[in-house]
């Protein structure tokens, strides 16, 4: 199962990536989460990322296309995996594209979550994260049972930095100018699935299951 969920900032990707990686048994692979542990990390990478993540832009195309390329020829995805904010722009698409090619793999699905600009504002300024696990919880729709505490793993729960008003608007621009495109880029290739991802995590994940199936 190769898998690419599509969608804005705050649409659900990593929450519905963690349910199929459980369900399905392959990685959830989030450029994301990469690059904030090497921010965490203090490496070469992080110290590269960090300038564009705290603005909302996009890490270059080059840095992450680099990271794909060697984290999908691990052993761990040769079931398959789930692309969580990847691609982002066309020529990563193309770049993803060349490279299963010469793997003699493609992708499978690509689920598009749609989700509108309002909702997308309020998700992420109420979201919080837990960093050594990546529990997500929203203190209105997911709230941990103990406040600022993560039910997984005890963790201390934390705000992203990019989920801040100011950021989140940039990101949605980013969205809209680099990313969307890609809807019609894979509605081409014949392998969008579109979904709602209005309504309760579990609502979602049964609507992303049946695209999948
Ligand atoms: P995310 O956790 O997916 O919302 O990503 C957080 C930030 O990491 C983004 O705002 C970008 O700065 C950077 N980032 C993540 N994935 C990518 C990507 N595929 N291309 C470029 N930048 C990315």
């Amino acid at each position: 199962m190769r898998l690419i969920l599509l969608g804005p900032p705050g649409a659900g990707k990593g929450t519905q990536a963690k349910m199929l990686k459980e369900q399905f048994g392959v990685p959830q692979i989030s450029t994301g989460d990469i690059l904030r542990q090497a921010v965490k990390d203090n490496t070469e990478l992080g110290i590269q990322a960090k300038s564009f993540m705290d603005v909302g832009k996009l890490v270059p195309d080059e840095v992450v296309i680099g990271l794909i390329k060697e984290r999908i020829k691990q052993d761990d995805c040769e079931a398959g995996f789930i692309l969580d904010g990847f691609p982002r722009t066309i020529l990563q698409a193309e770049k993803l594209s060349e490279t299963l090619t010469e793997m003699g793999l493609a992708i499978d699905t690509v689920v598009n979550l749609e989700v509108n600009a309002e909702e997308v504002i309020s998700r992420l300024a109420g979201r919080s994260t837990c960093p050594d696990c990546g529990g997500m919880f929203h203190e209105e729709s997911r709230p941990p049972k103990v406040s600022g505490v993560c039910d997984g793993c005890g963790g201390l729960l934390a705000q992203r930095e990019d989920d801040n008003a100011e950021t989140i608007l940039k990101r949605l621009d980013v969205y809209q100018e680099s990313t969307a495109p890609l809807k019609q880029f894979y509605k081409k290739q014949g392998n969008l699935k579109t979904v709602s991802a209005r309504g309760s995590v579990e609502e979602i994940f049964s609507r992303v299951l049946e695209m999948v199936k």
